[in-house]
């Protein structure tokens, strides 16, 4: 019989990617979400517009359903979640405990939820050649404000319900995941998106803005090595906190070289420190992820960029925010 699924937070980027990928497998897939996936129609079998942070809702939303892919959160990039703390914090504490109580009244079978490498002490991630962080590095906990904080509550909360009451939980903590159909602009879109719009409408010598000094860094992950990586961990039957990222260290500098090359346009950065930057550097150690999955994303940072870069390019060329090359020729 065919396994009925939940993915809430369907109509965002990893959500929105994990449907099409679960659709695909035959799966019967519920989304929802308080809004439909911006750039492309939801596949999913039914596509609901629910607001999670209301019980009844949730309620609603794990009807019928087998397994929950819990991946809604009011969430952004660093510049979204360092500013609203108190609403990022409340949201998502209302948006997770009403899901997983919702999901043992109505008697589901496995419960995966979306966390965050957020949830790491800030005091391990002062330095850009910053130690790979270990899943037992998350304590003694100095998480993020608000956001990094909530997530790691909610991975002890998902810990309790599995204890208490026999929930089956899964706990993936991603690192900055990106690709084609995520979020560009407007405030809430993360270092690469925004790395790979500016240059986009850039010409050739213009200045670009680069948020913090171009020093720190990060690993980042492709979407599709994201979404086979969720479908793994539910399958297994490892229930505590997993990393799920690259163990590839860029600094910012390097993502914007490596955005220019690929547009074929060379750029002067201008460095604004006074916007966040978040910690100064953070990696992931995937010894657990392979030791658990036999498996871990491999996608070249080069070759997922390349694909992220000519899909926004195209988006801004659709809305007549860069000419096209036909035009630029005549
Ligand atoms: P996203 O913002 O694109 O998707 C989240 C979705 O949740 C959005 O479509 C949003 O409308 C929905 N949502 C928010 N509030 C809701 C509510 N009250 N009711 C119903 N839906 C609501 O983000 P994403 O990048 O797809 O992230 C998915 C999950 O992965 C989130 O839990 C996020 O915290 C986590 N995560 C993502 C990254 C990343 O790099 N993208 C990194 C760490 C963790």
């Amino acid at each position: 019989m065919t396994t009925r699924v939940l993915v809430t937070g369907a109509g965002g980027f990893i959500g929105h990617h994990l449907v099409k990928f679960l659709v695909a497998r035959g799966y019967w897939v519920r989304g929802v979400d308080t809004k439909p996936p911006e750039f492309e129609p939801s596949p999913a079998h039914q596509f609901e517009l629910l607001d999670l942070r209301r019980w009844d809702n949730c309620l609603i939303a794990t009807r019928g359903i087998e397994e929950v892919y819990h991946l809604a959160a009011d969430m952004g990039g660093i510049g979204y979640i360092t500013a609203y703390h108190a609403e990022v914090a409340r949201n998502n504490t209302l948006i997770n405990t009403h899901m997983l109580e919702a999901s043992r009244v109505n008697g589901i079978t496995r419960f995966l939820f979306s966390s965050s490498a957020c949830v790491y002490p800030q005091y391990l991630q002062k330095s850009p050649d910053v130690t790979p962080l270990k899943e037992e590095d998350a304590y003694p906990a100095d998480a993020e404000e608000g956001y990094g904080w909530e997530k790691l509550f909610a991975e002890k909360l998902c810990q309790y319900y599995r204890e208490d009451f026999g929930l089956q939980t899964r706990i993936v903590r991603f690192h900055n995941v990106y690709g084609p159909l995520g979020t560009y602009e407007g405030g809430r879109e993360k270092a690469p998106a925004a790395i790979c719009r500016k240059v986009a409408l850039a010409q050739e010598g213009d200045e670009i803005e680069v948020w913090g000094d171009g020093k720190q860094t990060r690993s980042f992950m492709y979407i599709d090595d994201c979404i086979e990586g969720i479908y793994r961990i539910m399958r297994s039957d490892y229930p505590h906190p997993l990393n799920l990222g690259t163990d590839r260290l860029v600094t910012i500098d390097e993502l914007v070289d490596i955005v220019c090359a690929i547009a074929g346009k060379r750029l002067r950065k201008r460095y604004d420190l006074t916007k966040p930057q978040g910690v100064r550097g953070r990696n992931s150690d995937n010894t657990r992820l392979r030791q658990v999955l036999g498996w871990e994303p491999s996608i070249p940072l080069e070759v997922g960029l390349e694909r992220t870069y000519r899909w926004i390019e195209e988006q801004l060329r659709k809305a007549w925010r860069i000419p096209s090359p036909l035009l630029a020729q005549r």
